[in-house]
């Protein structure tokens, strides 16, 4: 669980599951190689790589390395 703010000031937080905050967002390979084990099932489907939030205000992303709370990269929304 962790929180942080938004560059516009929005305080954003993960402590509530589920969330609008935390996105599971999966390269095609790496959720292909996820369908493809034999191991898998709904309940133990691994995190991906990434740890991405979003701001519900001005709808910057986040990117995090898995275990890291430095975002590696911040896209602002341009349209
Ligand atoms: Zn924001």
């Amino acid at each position: 669980m962790a929180r942080m703010e938004c560059r516009c000031g929005e305080v954003l937080s993960n402590s509530t599951v589920p969330n609008n905050i935390e996105l599971r967002v999966y390269t095609e390979k790496e959720w292909d190689s996820i369908m493809e084990s034999d191991t898998i099932e709904t309940w133990n489907i691994p995190l991906p790589t990434y740890d991405v939030w979003k701001c519900p205000r001005c709808e910057r992303v986040y990117v995090f390395k898995e275990g890291s709370d430095k975002a590696i990269k911040i896209y602002a929304l341009e349209e």
